[in-house]
């Protein structure tokens, strides 16, 4: 925002003036603080709609839609084809936001091209919102949930849809660039839909599929609006920061729409298309459409069938179908070692230095009790919470140290924790189960970073070694904590490994590198901090700067590689290197 020239000073140099002339008559002890002091005039705008910083993207993007596929797959029971589906449009359409940016080709010559906003169909508590949550996270674009049942045909209570635009600059920490290619998640499409069976369409309800119509193609949504306090005090604070009145836009041309539903009765309705068209072509009878394959059939016009304005339909070009979950998928959903929930409740025993841990068995019985809760995988939250509250009050009081989820204590937990607070037997039997579970729960983790972690690893710069997956997994069971905290934390010590390769290669002005083994030793010091990769790469360091001058005296050394020998005794390695040097 440039000062218009008018021959007057700009606010810049009227401060400095103002400024100079106060320290000259009161010293250092009067200073003009600017913000706010030469308000300016309204109507400047800061837009957003991807002129600002015309080729970069606020974030890196360069994934390919198997790269995420894979990545949902570790923490995504089931729902193959969904994920395929969100993946692929997902990608692209990020993909094809940073090709028209790099070729510098004007958003606007893209007018006619249709946006990937993606309708999520399945049962509540199947992944819908897991899904999309994680792929923003991936992504690292901000993501903003709502309910389309809060909207009404005006607005949504006491606003607009715009409202979700608005949260989404709130997730984006206010960064307005970074929101306009956000994703908003609007759960429970469903029930906007104006039935035909409802006697005529509902005409709120399509008023509510009208207005989404503009955001979910392109508008200019403003940041201020009355009915928004938080917008409103952000305005304000932004003028006594920087004294200016921006209006602030943020387009949604690149924003996704993900709209998702169970859509119960949509079946029946592509039942019936189906068992019309068959008649018609092979006269044989087809019930209603009940397995994801014929839901995965869905047309537009069954859409329209359902209540939905064809406008609506035609703005969500891609579907993507979830199935429900069976009680093996529930089981597998508490086996995978990302379990949010299973991670969850070790960490608030662990906090009062209570071990949990479950023997596999029980996942089947607590998945047994989540289906009957018809809530899909959200079931399984409340049995595992009410299996282990009381022992969750009681435990932190007293002297156990290990509690072991097992068929018994499923079957009466209540007696299984007066037994535990009464007979110190008891307290060795969990701790002897423990153990013994311990072990299975290594085997699983260490086939499930190497089946599924590696990509996640390699993002963190690690590459993959028996050696290293055996220490991840090990910690994980030892301290109980989660793949990705450990994925991460390794990622960490060993960049800070190789931060020590340059440290000491600068030193000694040459190439130094420490091989695999070399590595896998340092990581496997006890205990395992960036202090103690400091103290013994100090130690590396202070031999192979000494020991170079030596070896330059005889030969030219350009290339330095470390093997585990360098790490487990640097003196001796270095000397043996010298001695050899000056053999020949
Ligand atoms: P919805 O389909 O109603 O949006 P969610 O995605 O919110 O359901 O699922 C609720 C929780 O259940 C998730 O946070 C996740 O922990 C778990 N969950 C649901 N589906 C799956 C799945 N297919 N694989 C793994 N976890 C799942």
């Amino acid at each position: 925002m440039t000062e218009k020239h008018t021959g007057l000073p700009d606010q810049k140099e009227l401060e400095k003036e103002i400024g100079d002339y106060l320290s000259r008559k009161y010293g250092d002890r009067v200073k003009i603080v600017s913000a706010g002091f030469f308000p300016q005039a309204d109507g400047e705008k800061e837009d957003c709609s991807g002129k600002s910083d015309e080729h970069e993207l606020p974030f890196h993007f360069d994934l390919k839609p198997e790269e995420l596929v894979a990545y949902l797959d570790e923490y995504i029971i089931k729902q193959d084809r969904a994920k395929a589906v969100l993946a692929t449009k997902i990608c692209t359409h990020f993909n094809r936001i940073r090709f028209i940016r790099e070729r510098r080709f004007s958003e606007n010559g893209h007018a006619g091209r249709i946006k990937n906003n993606i309708l999520l169909i399945g049962p509540t508590g199947v992944g819908k919102t897991f899904l999309i949550k994680l792929i923003a996270a991936r992504l690292g674009v901000p993501f903003v949930k709502g309910d389309a049942t809060k909207f009404s045909e005006t607005g949504y209570v006491g606003g607009d849809v715009d409202d979700l635009v608005r949260d989404l600059v709130r997730e984006a920490d206010g960064d307005l660039d970074r929101a306009q290619y956000g994703i908003i998640y609007v759960d429970e499409i469903d029930k906007i839909a104006g039935s035909v069976e409802r006697q005529g369409l509902d005409v709120s309800r399509t008023g509510v599929q009208r207005a989404l119509l503009k955001p979910m193609e392109e508008t200019d949504v403003e940041m201020k609006v009355p009915h928004d306090m938080i917008s409103q005090l952000e305005a304000m604070e932004q003028y006594r920061a920087t004294g200016k009145r921006q209006k602030k836009v943020v387009n949604t041309r690149n924003i996704l729409f993900i709209m998702s539903g169970a859509f119960d009765g949509l079946n029946d309705i592509i039942g019936k298309r189906l068992h019309r068209q068959t008649i018609g072509f092979e006269g044989r009878v087809v019930s209603a459409a009940k397995s994801v394959g014929e839901l995965a059939s869905v047309k537009a016009d069954d859409l329209v069938r359902f209540g939905f304005e064809r406008e609506f339909v035609g703005r969500l070009p891609v579907c993507a179908v979830l199935e429900e979950l069976t009680a093996v998928d529930l089981r597998d959903i508490l086996l995978n070692p990302n379990c949010a929930l299973v991670n969850a409740k070790k960490l608030d025993f662990l906090v009062y230095g209570i071990r949990l841990c479950f023997d596999p068995e029980v996942f089947s019985e607590i998945a047994q009790l989540a289906l009957a809760e018809k809530t899909g995988a959200r079931g399984l939250s409340g049995v595992v919470e009410n299996l282990l509250l009381p022992f969750e009050k009681r435990l932190p009081s007293t002297s156990v140290q290990f509690l072991v989820v097992d068929r018994v204590l499923l079957k009466n937990p209540e007696a299984e924790l007066q037994r535990l607070l009464l007979s110190s037997a008891r307290r060795r039997r969990h701790k002897e189960l423990f153990e013994k579970f311990k072990k299975l729960e290594f085997e699983r983790l260490l086939a499930f970073l190497h089946e599924k972690k590696q990509g996640c690893l390699a993002r963190r710069g690690v590459s993959v070694t028996p050696a290293r997956l055996e220490m991840m997994a090990n910690q994980i069971v030892e301290e109980s904590c989660d793949a990705d905290a450990i994925c991460e934390y390794f990622g960490t010590l060993v960049n800070h490994i190789k931060e020590w390769q340059q440290r000491i290669g600068e030193k000694g002005q040459l190439k130094v590198t420490f091989d695999d083994a070399a590595i896998d030793h340092v990581l496997s010091l006890q205990p395992r901090t960036l202090e103690t990769i400091d103290a013994l790469c100090k130690r590396v360091q202070h031999y192979v700067v000494m020991g170079l001058q030596l070896l330059r005296q005889k030969q030219e050394v350009a290339e330095l590689m470390i093997p585990i020998a360098g790490v487990l005794d640097p003196e001796k390695f270095i000397n043996e290197l010298v001695e050899k040097t000056y053999r020949v």
